[in-house]
This record gives structure tokens, sequence and C-alpha cells, in this order.
């Protein structure tokens, strides 16, 4: 199915003592289930299934080292008697799956919530974060060097719970990071005060770890390779820093990117594929013979593959294309890429829930880190327990291809109607987003597994009220069918330069003056749209350029003449809050207006008359007015499917359309999944026992 040749990735390597089979390492995620009362289970089911779908090395999320560490009120706490057993397990869970983990030794720092664990957020100065809105107090010299043992007892209990490694923390603006940094270490002792001193404490961890774990107990040590932060350390003092852990005896040096304060986005959709790898070359010439990890915004096994054959790196990391695809290693290993779930960068099941301190799943994958409580569901349900069933899901966009895929995979005959020529729904649009073109990648992966898992798609196929009878044969019907936008509630709805938002996505003559009637998230994206500059090749020097890592040389071409015309205060305050901020900043740099609290009073020819913030009537010139203005349910079939006498269960923007919400949309299609399947076992159970 693949003509990609992968022997980089493929070629078993080494970290010290430890040896992989591949160059391909799931970096750490924090998943919000660490501190769960269920000894493990939760977490090493997750981590098993990872390491099973082929991952060379298993990295946890952060244990926290004592409880000042913890970087929220889920953490872990590796110290202790209730954290030792739930990671005795979950390093059990992974060689049982012939996989290799490490645990990751993690302190927060700064960036702790206030009291999230019974203690004092601390750090090297008492210094406020922007990001946890905390005022640290300012780590004593006894307290640094406890903080130090904290280290060492870690790195003993990981190897006594059975793990293959550990990683030290020390990126992402984390405790070891502040203590690199002249912005969060304003200290004048031994700790701080000139460059040298506010590597120690870094390095000092390091030597407390190594005689904690023992002679040949392999330690990954991540740094930040810029932090992204005026001010910060420079990068000299970066691969000095680099060479200094190596001679203190790290294995190897995974290389991590900016801070959660810095005003450059890292992991969003809007950041190119594979961009950050650069930060690695200076570390990996500081690093001599010892292995060099990095990743960050590398999504796809194929970008991995060019990277490592390059020698620019020695293994790669990925890790929410973990989340999206537990099994991507194995499938690409077997020529089956067009099988891959890709990660879409969307942050919004994983690292927006992580920053709101809830469990983190995938949008794409909507069975990620919950893999018991799902197989739980469908037990209590009976799914696919007596008989195959006949489903039949109407509307192919994610919610819909959740659940025929869910229903397919729990053994049921499903078929799936659309109306228009290709699956995906919302996501057709949104592919044509900047950033946004992995969400092809999506529909691409649903059409792939729905006929792999032999689920009869029928395309242009609408289902009308008047022929939904037939439903009646299936034994469940998912409706599926999305939303609609809303329309225009002005007196001049039909005036000749409206149109709706997916005509505007789909074509656009250039140089048109466009006012957009809306302040959502669908109105912002298209809005990035219409005013992208446009780039070339992969996108990393404009990304690089616009926000001030290499000298923009780029010709002064501001001319999207798009105006954003938004009803309240804020623009998009339902949408993702790690994307958010990002991209109103590419828009804003764009040069699109941006006009909050405004009334649209009617379109008239030249554009549309609006009352301002001000209160004052103006004329927003334009040549094309788009109103996106949000949707409505598509919920046309619910009477008709209430009256059929069928079970059934109505998902996603059907349902409900408040917010574009594509978390909610496959989740909804997972679990009424699980429960038609529940429903159609159990109807067929009673009609097993009443036969004679
Ligand atoms: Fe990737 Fe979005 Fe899934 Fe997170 S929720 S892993 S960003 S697809």
């Amino acid at each position: 199915m693949t003509g990609v040749s992968f022997d980089s990735v493929f070629r078993p390597g080494r970290i010290g003592t430890l040896s992989l089979r591949n160059r391909i390492v799931m970096g750490s995620m924090h998943l919000g289930r660490e501190a769960d009362a269920d000894d493990g289970r939760a977490l090493a089911a997750f981590y098993a299934e990872r390491a099973a779908g082929g991952a060379g090395l298993v990295i946890t999320g952060g244990w926290a080292v004592n409880r000042a560490g913890a970087g929220g009120p889920d953490y872990g706490f590796v110290n202790e008697r209730a954290g030792r057993s739930a990671l005795t397990r979950v390093a059990s869970a992974v060689r049982e799956a012939r996989g290799r983990i490490a645990l990751q030794l993690f302190h927060a720092g700064r960036y702790a919530p206030a009291g999230s664990a019974g203690a004092e957020p601390v750090a090297p100065s008492a210094v406020p974060s922007r990001f946890s809105g905390v005022t640290p107090r300012a780590l004593t010299g006894p307290e640094i060097l406890a903080t130090i043992e904290d280290f060492a007892e870690a790195a003993g209990n990981a190897r006594a719970a059975g793990f293959d490694a550990v990683e030290i923390m020390g990126s992402e603006g984390y405790l070891l990071n502040q203590f690199c940094s002249p912005l969060t270490n304003r200290r004048d002792d031994e700790w701080g005060g000139d460059a040298d001193r506010r590597m120690r404490f870094g390095l000092a961890v390091v030597r407390a770890v190594r005689a904690g774990a023992g002679p040949g107990f392999p330690i990954i040590f991540r740094l930040s390779g810029d932090d992204l932060m005026a001010g910060s350390s420079t990068a000299a003092e970066v691969a000095e820093y680099a060479r200094r852990l190596v001679d203190a005896g790290v294995d190897a040096l995974n290389v991590g990117i900016g801070w959660h304060e810095s005003p450059v986005p890292t992991v969003q959709a809007l950041v190119p594929a594979g961009v950050w790898i650069r930060y690695a070359g200076p570390i990996k010439a500081a690093a001599g013979a010892v292995p060099v990890i990095a990743g960050n915004r590398i999504n796809r096994i194929e970008l991995a593959e060019p990277v490592l054959r390059a020698g620019s790196v020695d293994f790669v990391s990925m890790a929410r294309p973990f989340l999206a695809d537990p099994g991507f290693p194995r499938k690409a290993r077997s020529g089956r890429l067009d099988l891959v779930n890709v990660c879409i960068a969307c942050d919004q099941a994983c690292i927006d829930r992580s920053l709101r301190g809830r469990r983190v799943s995938c949008l794409v994958n909507p069975r990620a880190a919950r893999e018991l409580d799902l197989e739980a569901t469908a037990h209590r349900a009976g799914a696919g327990t007596v008989g195959r069933h006949r489903f039949a899901v109407i509307g192919g966009g994610p919610a819909g291809c959740e659940s025929a895929r869910a229903l397919a995979e729990l053994g049921h005959e499903v078929e799936l109607f659309e109306a228009a020529r290709e699956l995906g729904g919302q996501f057709r649009l949104a592919r044509t987003v900047p950033g946004k073109a992995d969400y092809g990648g999506t529909i691409a992966y649903y059409a792939a597994e729905l006929a792999r898992l032999g689920v009869r798609v029928r395309l242009n196929r609408p289902i009308s009220g008047r022929e939904a009878g037939h439903l009646a044969g299936f034994d469940g019907v998912v409706l599926a069918t999305g939303t609609r936008p809303r329309r225009a509630r002005v007196p001049d709805s039909g005036h000749p330069l409206i149109v709706d938002y997916p005509a505007a996505f789909r074509r656009w003559p250039s140089g048109t003056r466009t006012a957009i009637v809306g302040g959502g998230g669908v109105a912002l994206d298209l809005a990035h749209f219409l005013s992208h500059r446009g780039e070339t090749g992969d996108g990393h020097r404009e990304f690089l350029a616009d926000h001030g890592l290499v000298p923009d040389d780029r010709p002064e071409s501001r001319n999207p003449r798009v105006t954003l015309l938004g009803r309240g205060p804020r623009f998009a305050p339902r949408i993702s809050p790690s994307t958010r901020w990002a991209l109103l900043d590419a828009v804003r740099r764009s040069g699109v207006e941006l006009m909050p609290g405004v009334v649209c009073e009617r379109t008239e020819a030249g554009g549309v008359r609006v009352r301002d913030a001000n209160g004052e009537q103006r004329l927003v010139p334009a040549d094309l007015v788009v109103f996106a203005t949000g949707q409505e349910p598509e919920d046309t079939l619910v009477p008709v499917l209430a009256g059929l006498g069928v079970p059934y269960r109505v998902v996603g923007g059907a349902r409900a359309a408040g917010g574009l919400d594509a978390v909610r949309a496959t989740e909804e299609g997972l679990q009424a999944a699980g429960e038609l399947a529940g429903l159609a076992g159990a109807a067929r159970k009673r009609t097993i026992r009443v036969l004679p």
C-alpha cells in the first residue's frame, strides 16, 4: 500500500545500555490519569497498547518527585507508595507487550498551580508566572539539596519498579529549566548569578539520579533547545549545558522547545511540521557520541524518516501521534500508511484538557486514554456478544464515521449514507484552512479504515424523510447529519453581496474586499484562510520570520482586505484556548481588521452598514459579505426516526450545534455505537430466551 521506505526509522538503536528496536520514541504526555485510584490499570493499558503498536521507547508523562513538584491535582508521585505500586504495574504491562519504557521525573517549579498537591509552588526565585498565575516562593539552600535528593530517590524507585530508563524533565519552562534561565533565576548564591551557577542545579540532579539509579541505568535528559523567551538562555549557553550534561553522565539528550509562557506557538496546527528539528543541530554537535532525540510537530512517520536519514538526530520523538493512533509504527512497517490516523494538532482533547486539569483523550481517536473504560462499557452493554446486527449511519462526518468504525469493529454489518460525494463533513472545509491540511488525513483514514472493516459507504446518497422508512429494516440507526449554516438574521439576507461560509471556503476571487460577519471559530478560520499570505515549500522560513526567529526578507504584501465583524467583545471565545491566541495573532499579522462589539444593521451596495462598539454607525466597505454566524442542527430526520420503532441515537452537530466541537462529535459517535450494539445484543438475548 506504500512505496515509502522506513529503513532509518526501523533501524535498531541504543541509549546507553538499552537496546531499542527502532528510532521512534513516544514522547512524554501528561494524561490526567496518573492519580487514578485504580493502581495504575488505566495507565498500564494505555502504555502497553502503544508499546504493542510499535513504539521503540515509551516515555511516560511526568511523575512528580515531591509534592511541590506536581503540575496539578491529577499528578502521580514516584516516591509515594501508591505511585510506586501503579508504576510497577505500568512497567510490567509494557514489558509484557515487548516494549521499553522510561519514567519521566518531573518538577513543575513555578508552573505548579497554587496548592494543587498540598504544597506551595517553589522556584529558584519568586518570579510570577503568567502560565500558572502564581508567584512561587524561592527555594532555600537546604530545600534545593532536598529536591536533588528527591530526584535521586525517584530514580531508584523507577529502576525498582521495572522501568528501563528515566527521563529528567529539564525543558518547557519547568523547574530545571527555571534554574537555567536568567529570567527566573535571580539568585546570587551557588545556584545562580551567572550561567555557570544557573546550570549547577540540573547537573547536580543528573549526578544524583545516577547515584540513585546505579551504574548502567539509562538516563535521558530533556533540555530546552531554545526557551523562545526574550532574554533567556543564549544558544551558546544551551550548547555548553548540553556538553556538561554529557560529562555528568546522561545517556541521551531529548530536545524540547519553548516555554508555556512563550509568545511563539510550538505545537499548534499553524506551526509547520518539523520546524523545530533545526534546534537539535547545535545540541547534536555538542553531544558527541551521546544520542539525541528530537521532535515537536513531527506528526507523521513519513517526516521522521528523512530527519533520521539526514543524521541530524538519532531518535525522533512523537507524542500526540500516539494518542491519535497507538499502532502507527506497526502500520507503517506493514505498508499500511493509509490506515494511520494522523494527529491534526487541534490540541482540543489533549493539551487543552490537560491545561484545564481534565483527563486527556484525542479528537480523532476518542478511545485514547480510556481503553479500559470503553471496554467496560461495551461489556456492560453486551456489545458484540450475541449475534451480528445491521446498523445504518446517516452522515459521514467525523461523528458518523466514528460510529460506523466502532460498530464495524464490534463485528456488525454497517451501512453509511453520506449526502456529499466524499466523507468528512465539516473537515472538508477545515482542511482548506492554513495549517489544517491534515484534517484531510482524517478523512482519508476513515475512508480506508471503513473499507478495511467492510462498511458499505454510500456516497452521494442523502436520505430524505420520505425514504427514511426503509431504515426500519436495521437493528439501529445513528443520525450524524451534522449542521447547516445558521440563516443570517438580517432584513436583507437575500442581498446579492451575501454568501454563506461553505461557499466562501470553496472559491474566492483574489483582491475581493470581504466582510465576515461572525465572531466564532468558523469566522476566524475563514479570516485566516482568506488572509494567509501563502508560503513556499514546507513553510518553515515564513513561520520563523513571522516570529522573529530568522530575519524577515520577504517583500511587504499585506493586502488581505478582510474585516471580521464580531458581535461579542471577544473573538472565538470557545475554540481551543491553546490555539486561539496563536490564531488571533496570525490573522492580525496578516492585516485582518478585527472589529468586536459590532451590530450589523444591513448589507448595502458597497458593504455592510454597522453600529460599532462606540455606538457609531459606519459602512464597512466590502465586495462580498460572508455570514458565519453559527450553525443549526441538521436534524430533520429525527421525527421520522422516532416513529420507526428502531433504536436510534442522534450525535454530534445533529444533536446540538452549540460551538463547533468535533471532540464531542467523535466521542458521541463512539458512545452511540456502544449503546446501540448493546441494545441490539440485549434484544437478541431476550429473543433467544423466549424461544422453545
Ligand atoms: Fe492530536 Fe488533536 Fe488528538 Fe491532540 S486531540 S492528539 S492534537 S488530534
